[in-house]
């Protein structure tokens, strides 16, 4: 990694962070200016305190008139009064402004932005899945990459005003000269001094942030070790916390995997590499850095000091000066460690960006769907074929298909014959190697993806509902038509667990969002589920294994009710259970990725061939609904 960094160019980095600031710009501006604002007015302070408190001092020390010292102490109090009344108006608007701003939230949203608008195949990608894990962990770990951009901005901000600020208290240091009866001290006002104090202080200023950033690229050679205790972490904190997991945890004891197995003493111990170089070279490193900047600021005092004694400035001037440039070299320092941290971060974003900028190659047509309300519309599959990316063999060979509108289609098959793949691609989560899939006579591909999409209503095995309100579940939105609702949930037999809920349809799901959610179990979530595909008003309804949660009584229930839920759409089923599948128009058997059988259930039972095969061996179990 270190190689890789080395290997950058500053203008490299430089156009990284520049393109990093202004994401962060575009999307709130108002928060930088105020953070300008506040870090001006804030960095200033100070440096009034001191300008004054040298003037009272040298007057105090010097000539001691009391209507100069009135006048000197008014002017300070007005001055601190007004500054201490705007800083606290624009922190006041920059909390306004930054009050919706979490850094971090901000971060991860543009994260998951990304996952949901690449291509599907993308996102399975073990690369992708790698790199989102190094960016996120990067981020929330290290708060390196796109959310470090908005501290190192504060930072530059303070060392740029720091800087500013006693360079413009200090100039009159270096103009006024010793008096020229102090003997040797008349040597301080030669130019070869002030060189020697500037030469200083560049020095100082630039050994002191490379020292640091000698020791901060440790955090970057440890970083394998880091990004895999981090991964343990994460995995851990997710399998303690998720609910689901929960019994499972409990049973087997699972949490004591994480003593026995993550490496936590190997990458964060007193032994692994990060404690080593912490002994060692960071350690050293930081201590250095420390120790030289001190040095300056002890050979700053012996010069200011000496002047003043030299008769060059009076005694008030010398915490003016002594203040000013520590506060400068501190500034200069800053500014460096600013350019050393950028330089740093750099490579974090280019993984950032790398992550941020994964193309989209599937094509992305622009046609609209005709929306009918008669819902007839036509697919067709024109011998379609699909190999999953970096696989050799085919998931499905040369399917071919056309599905008559208002049908109930089943697909059955052993596990791994390919019916999800066939719902991928009706879906176009992927596109087809070969072949193509014709909506109303047109490839799917020309449709605007999210217009297309709009035909289907899809109920996967894995579907997932939020800890919002019963209908705004069912709606999939915040603001639904109640009406509608209750109607979908009737037909999913749902209606009846509603009425018993405390607040009906505005119940909360889940204890997530709310402490009077309601828990509901699996097979209540799936009806739910199927409620809210029905809600979409969608010509095709696709349910993958929708009665796998369910017991036999609701199973029954929803097959008696199929035909009130599918209403006028065209319905396709994926099941195991083929007794589930024989009210069905239409049954499509797929083996090894092909589609090796058609017809209705007892046309397939009367040939020989996989259905029978399948039928006969499930009903030694269900020997009820074995008969035909
Ligand atoms: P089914 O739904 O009938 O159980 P699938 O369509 O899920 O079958 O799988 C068909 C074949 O494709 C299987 O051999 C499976 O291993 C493979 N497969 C499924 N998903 C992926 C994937 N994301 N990447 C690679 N191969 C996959």
């Amino acid at each position: 990694m270190d190689k890789e960094m080395e290997k950058m160019t500053w203008k490299e980095k430089l156009g990284l962070n520049v393109r990093a600031f202004s994401i962060w710009y575009r999307e709130q501006p108002m928060l930088f200016v105020s953070e300008a604002l506040y870090s001006l007015l804030d960095t200033m302070l100070p440096y009034i305190t001191l300008y004054f408190s040298a003037q009272l001092l040298n007057e105090l020390a010097g000539a001691r008139r009391r209507e100069v010292l009135m006048q000197k102490i008014g002017l300070l109090i007005t001055v601190e009064a007004v500054m201490l009344l705007c800083r606290a108006i624009v922190l006041r608007w920059k909390n306004v402004v930054s009050d919706g701003t979490c850094l971090q939230f901000y971060g991860r949203k543009r994260h998951f932005d990304k996952l949901l608008s690449m291509d599907f195949s993308d996102t399975e990608e073990p690369k992708t899945q790698t790199l989102q894990t190094e960016v996120q962990q990067s981020a929330m770990w290290r708060r390196q990459g796109l959310c470090r951009i908005y501290y190192q901005y504060q930072d530059l901000l303070e060392a740029l005003f720091r800087l500013l600020g006693g360079i413009a208290l200090s100039v009159s240091l270096f103009r006024l000269p010793v008096r020229a009866d102090a003997g040797w001290l008349t040597a301080l006002n030669h130019p070869f001094c002030i060189l020697l104090l500037a030469l200083l202080l560049c020095g100082v200023t630039l050994l002191a942030p490379w020292l640091e950033t000698v020791g901060k690229k440790c955090w970057i050679w440890c970083e394998d070790d880091l990004k895999q205790g981090n991964r343990y972490f994460r995995f851990f904190g997710s399998l303690m916390s998720e609910e689901r997991r929960a019994l499972d945890v409990r049973l087997y004891g699972q949490e004591r995997f994480f003593d026995q197995l993550a490496p936590i003493e190997d990458d964060f111990g007193v032994h692994s590499r990060i404690a080593r170089y912490a002994r060692g070279r960071m350690g050293i490193a930081s201590a250095a850095s420390s120790a030289v900047s001190r040095i300056f600021v002890g050979l700053i005092y012996l010069f200011v000091c000496l002047k003043a004694w030299g008769g060059a400035f009076g005694v008030g001037s010398v915490t003016q000066y002594i203040g000013a440039f520590t506060a400068m070299s501190g500034g200069l320092a800053g500014l460096f460690e600013c350019i050393g941290d950028a330089g740093i971060n750099a490579f974090y974003l280019r993984q950032e960006f790398s992550f941020l900028d994964i193309p989209n190659r599937m094509y992305q047509g622009t046609l609209t769907v005709e929306k009918r309300s008669d819902k007839n519309y036509e697919v067709e599959f024109r011998n379609v074929s699909f190999c999953y990316p970096n696989m050799e063999t085919y998931a499905l060979r040369n399917v071919s298909l056309k599905f008559k509108v208002g049908e109930r289609l089943a697909l059955v098959g052993q596990n791994g014959s390919g019916k999800t793949t066939f719902i991928k691609l009706l879906c176009r989560l992927y596109d087809p190697t070969e072949g193509e899939i014709l909506l109303n006579g047109i490839d799917i591909r020309k449709y605007d993806y999210q217009e297309y999409m709009s035909v289907f209503s899809v109920v996967f095995q894995d579907f997932r509902l939020l800890a919002y309100s019963v209908g705004q579940n069912i709606a999939a939105s915040a603001a639904y038509d109640r009406e509608k609702a209750r109607s979908c949930c009737q037909k999913a037999g749902f209606w009846e667990r509603v009425e018993t809920m405390p607040e009906g349809l505005d119940t909360i799901l889940y204890k997530n969002l709310s402490e009077d959610g309601v828990e509901i179990s699996g097979g209540e979530e799936q009806k739910l589920a199927i409620a809210r595909a029905m809600y979409r008003d969608s010509a095709f309804l696709i349910l993958d294994e929708p009665t796998a949660a369910l017991d036999p009584m609701a199973e029954y229930e929803i097959y008696t009710r199929l035909n009130e839920i599918v209403e006028d759409r065209t319905a396709i089923y994926i099941s195991h259970r083929l007794s589930s599948c024989r009210f069905c128009d239409e049954i499509i058997v797929f083996h090894d990725g092909c589609m090796v059988q058609q017809g209705t259930h007892e046309a397939l039972l009367a040939q020989e061939g996989k259905y029978s095969e399948l039928w006969n061996a499930q009903a030694q179990y269900y020997v009820a609904d074995a008969t035909p």
